[in-house]
């Protein structure tokens, strides 16, 4: 049994290089996390080695008596954890996930409502470039311009106007709670479904500090690695069980094949650790941690789409200091903070250069991080993104490497694997 540094030294290497990223820099990427070994064991395991086409006790392969197993546990945490009959843990990935909810509930060609990718939607909720965009219809909604919120009489006036098969909440963007109750009322008033993604907020819904979609949708997704800690992975969840079959049907055999039976497995494991008392506390010191953070970047004179946050993120408009995402994700990177540039509400800047940027409390409240470390943290990128406001494109290099200085003595203090 070679190990991979003596099988690949050129992948060992590489891995060993991002470990050394994950334990060292601040991660603020707010669809990211830190998962624990044992989720990382699960999926490392020989479970990977295993098809199991279609689903516990009812496959197209012989010897799955023992991924039934993992595949059982997972469903069944899952329904408990999000308080719902039935669930399907097979998607691959979030978008796979979409994609089921679609295949399920729509002829091509249909019209459905998702939020505009501008104000804070995601890619599979009808871009152009999505196949959410190109095989159905989507009409868009959008954020009030005063206050960054869901414009809900736009929601209910579009769904009116259009007639929509699918209402989308959720997204990728959005800091803010969603009225999942009255989604639900205007759905129902044009005979739509109620599909709510969670895939950014789920672990808040696990932990109890964020409203739960159920029992207002039809149907939710969510993916499983952001804010609920687990293996990168979808899954879909009903109490319909008519949607629950036509969803079964669509993840398999309608997207996908033979299901990833170790991350199905590292799923049910990060279920069973969200399901411990302990994660309530993580769900609610991530909220807090993120309060924190944004309370320090508005003291230091930065502007937040909606004025601030609900939830594990925000989205910082850099415009009050005259720098564009582009440049504040490459000078925090020098300084060792992991963010994204993002567009924020009404931005006039394109995609590639963005007014803003979003960061997230997840990844590194999981790492030990609270509210005095988020505060300093707000401090840090104050201080580089001022350096580099008075120096521009090039950033102050000397601020750079003190604030990169400090972030190496607070990882230090907070180590991961
Ligand atoms: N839905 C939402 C709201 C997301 O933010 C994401 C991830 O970015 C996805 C779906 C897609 O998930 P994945 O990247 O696993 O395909």
């Amino acid at each position: 049994a070679a190990h991979l540094k003596d099988v690949d030294p050129e992948i060992a290497n590489a891995v060993e290089l991002e470990l050394g990223r994950q334990r060292h820099e601040i991660e603020l990427i707010a669809s990211e996390n830190i998962v624990s070994k044992a989720v990382l064991e699960a999926q490392g395991s020989i479970l990977t080695n295993k098809y199991a086409e279609g689903y516990p006790g009812r496959r197209y392969y012989g010897g799955c008596q023992f991924v039934d197993i993992a595949e059982t546990l997972a469903i069944e945490r899952v329904t408990r954890l999000f308080d719902c009959k039935f669930a399907n843990v097979q998607p691959n990935s979030g978008s796979q996930a979409n994609q089921a909810v679609f295949l399920a509930l729509m002829q091509p060609g249909d019209v459905f409502m998702g939020l505009d990718l501008a104000a804070g939607g995601h890619l599979t909720h009808g871009s152009p470039v999505n196949l959410s965009g190109k095989w159905f219809k989507p009409v868009a909604y959008g954020v009030r311009r005063d206050d960054h919120r869901i414009d809900m009489e736009q929601v209910a006036k579009l769904a009116e106007e259009h007639k929509p098969k699918i209402i989308i909440a959720g997204g990728s963007g959005y800091p803010r709670h969603w009225d999942f109750e009255g989604f639900r009322k205007i759905a129902d008033s044009v005979g739509a479904y109620f599909f709510v993604d969670m895939a950014h907020f789920a672990g808040l819904v696990a932990g109890g500090v964020h409203p739960s979609p159920f029992p207002h949708a039809h149907v939710v997704t969510s993916t499983t690695h952001k804010t609920l800690r687990g293996p990168r992975g979808g899954l879909v969840l009903t109490n319909d069980p008519d949607i629950a079959k036509k969803i079964n049907s669509a993840v398999f055999p309608g997207l996908q094949g033979g299901p990833l039976m170790h991350v199905i497995a590292a799923k049910a494991v990060a279920f069973g650790e969200a399901l411990q008392p302990d994660f309530k506390v993580y769900a609610r010191q991530v909220v807090d941690n993120a309060r924190a953070l944004a309370a320090t970047l508005k003291d230091a004179g930065f502007d937040l789409a909606s004025g601030g946050t609900d939830n594990h993120l925000m989205l910082v408009d850099l415009r009050p200091k005259n720098l564009t995402g582009k440049a504040a994700e490459a000078a925090l990177g020098r300084a060792s903070i992991t963010c994204n540039k993002n567009g924020v509400p009404f931005d006039t800047a394109s995609p590639m250069v963005t007014s803003g940027v979003r960061l997230g409390a997840p990844a590194a409240t999981s790492r030990g991080f609270g509210v005095a470390e988020f505060k300093k943290v707000g401090e840090l990128i104050a201080e580089t993104l001022d350096g580099l406001s008075a120096n521009g494109e090039a950033g102050n290099g000397a601020v750079e490497a003190k604030v990169k200085t400090t972030v190496l003595e607070l990882t230090g203090r907070f180590p991961i694997y």
